[in-house]
């Protein structure tokens, strides 16, 4: 008996597929079942290592014959634990890989299992990307699906926008091709919609120009010029152009030689800043703009995109809490909740607190293009917690939850479903406004029993005259 399979079971299973199948004493298991948030200490029954389509296919019918609850895993970075089920069975694609660029057409199609230090990396070497996650680590996947967060998106978009097609496989184990002119409803359902309508097996993306290198990198500043800081973004991203990205970010300064003694382990102000533009030296005003604060730490120069996007590699084997939430504008009753709570955070550690601009090719994107409720909302807060020790918990989450609730009056109650862990499903709805109940009905044509149900979870609607 392996958790809720029994040993005839796991055979069974084995038979089906071409991947490997772990169960419990099967050496590789402990680390195939680790997730980035050190907090999820989940034992599957089994994990399907699936090494292509028809064993993801097996995978699902394996699942639904024997009403087993079922995972899909990709990064592995959900933190809140949802690519993993206690007792239950982990469909992992992360062998679904390949990288293919068409550097004429400006397309590439990768495998579900890729991550975005894989993608970049195969993207860059022709001088092409796309928006991807703000850290190497994460899954193209996962991250996709929720949208797609990073660098690029103020100038090309969330990563979901430059969707061409991905290739998934249905709860009824049919494997389909969602994109503008094939299966529309679910393509549109995939640009944010999550874990909810399959497993994907494949993705391909639009590629934009960039690079290989780009004008990026860090500033840091002694926590008490963060106020400083956030305003001057705040003035900057008024009136900036879609290629500039940027964050202020309050976190610990870290042990590296290129930061001064006092500041590392002490509580810092950091600005990132990428710009996206073909000629480094347009980016340039910007940055001097931020230069004018006098910074400590100045890593802002020309840099391959690829190093940029390793630069703040969050680590992993930690315990996590985040949370996030939108504002219309970033007035100054929110800067205050920013600065005053962001100076109270747990140092040294390695948590952080983040304000990110949205607006540009974020805000264009249509209710016909996406589910994504609120895309208009000019910023993003996102405080996320990161620690070591269980005894540390009561500390931690109480920071992050404070100024979780501290943001909460100033916020638009709509909220970016990749940043948070399990809020529930009133803040799912709330991601998507009035589009949730064209997602369920959607949910309802590939996914009627709510088979995948491990993910920010649509309703499936009821049948009609049911
Ligand atoms: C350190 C860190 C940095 C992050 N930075 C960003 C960022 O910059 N921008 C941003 O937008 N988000 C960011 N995130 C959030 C991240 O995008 C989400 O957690 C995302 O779900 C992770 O994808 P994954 O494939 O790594 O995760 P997994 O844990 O493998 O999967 C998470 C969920 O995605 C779904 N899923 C995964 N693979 C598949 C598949 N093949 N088919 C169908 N569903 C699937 C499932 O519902 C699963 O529960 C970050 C998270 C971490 C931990």
């Amino acid at each position: 008996m392996s958790g809720t399979i029994d040993t005839t079971a796991v055979r069974d299973l084995r038979r089906r597929l071409r991947g490997r199948v772990l169960v419990p004493d099967d050496d590789g298991y402990d680390e195939a079942r680790t997730l980035f948030n050190a907090m999820v200490d989940v034992r599957p029954a089994a994990i399907a290592q699936c090494a292509g389509v028809e064993d993801v296919r097996g995978a699902i019918a394996f699942g639904r014959e024997t009403g087993t609850p079922t995972a899909v895993r990709s990064g592995g970075h959900s933190v809140a634990g949802m690519s993993t089920v206690a007792d239950g069975l982990v469909i992992d694609v992360r062998e679904l890989t390949g990288t293919e660029v068409d550097p004429d057409a400006r397309t590439v199609r990768c495998g579900a299992g890729v991550t975005w230090a894989e993608f970049d990396q195969a993207t860059q070497e022709h001088g092409l990307a796309t928006t991807g996650g703000r850290v190497s680590t994460t899954g193209v996947a996962g991250l996709t699906l929720g949208g797609g967060s990073g660098w690029l998106e103020r100038k090309h978009g969330l990563s979901c926008d430059s969707l061409r097609a991905v290739e998934l496989v249905t709860a009824a184990g049919e494997p389909v091709r969602a994109s503008a002119t094939e299966h529309p409803d679910l393509f549109w359902a995939l640009h944010g919609g999550g874990g909810n309508f399959g497993v994907a097996t494949a993705f391909e993306f639009d590629l934009h120009e960039l690079g290989p290198v780009v004008l990026a990198g860090l500033m840091l500043w002694p926590g008490e010029r963060g106020r400083d800081v956030v305003e001057l973004m705040r003035d900057v991203m008024t009136d900036a152009p879609d290629e500039l990205g940027t964050a202020v970010v309050y976190l610990s300064g870290p042990p590296e030689p290129f930061v001064p003694e006092h500041l590392q382990g002490a509580l810092c102000t950091g600005l990132a800043l990428l710009w996206a533009g073909a000629s480094i030296e347009d980016g340039e005003p910007y940055a001097a703009r931020f230069r004018a604060l006098d910074p400590e730490v100045d890593l802002v120069g020309p840099m391959p995109y690829v190093e940029f996007q390793r630069m703040i590699d969050d680590p992993p084997g930690l315990r996590n809490y985040w949370t996030a939430d939108y504002f219309r504008e970033l007035g100054d009753a929110a800067i205050d909740v920013f600065v005053e709570h962001s100076e109270r955070m747990p140092v040294p550690s390695a948590c952080q607190s983040l304000v990110i601009p949205w607006g540009g090719a974020v805000a264009r994107a249509s209710a016909e293009q996406t589910p994504m409720a609120q895309r208009d909302a000019g910023w993003v807060a996102h405080p996320f917690v990161l620690w070591e020790h269980a005894d540390d918990d009561a500390r931690h989450l109480g920071w992050g939850r404070g100024i979780s609730a501290a943001y909460k009056p100033l916020s638009t109650g709509g909220v970016y479903l990749n940043f948070i862990g399990d809020e529930g499903q009133d803040r799912v709805r709330s991601a998507f406004g009035p589009s949730y109940e064209r997602l369920a009905q959607v949910k309802a044509r590939y996914d009627p029993d709510n088979f995948f149900a491990r993910n920010q979870n649509i309703v499936p609607a009821p049948a009609a005259g049911g």
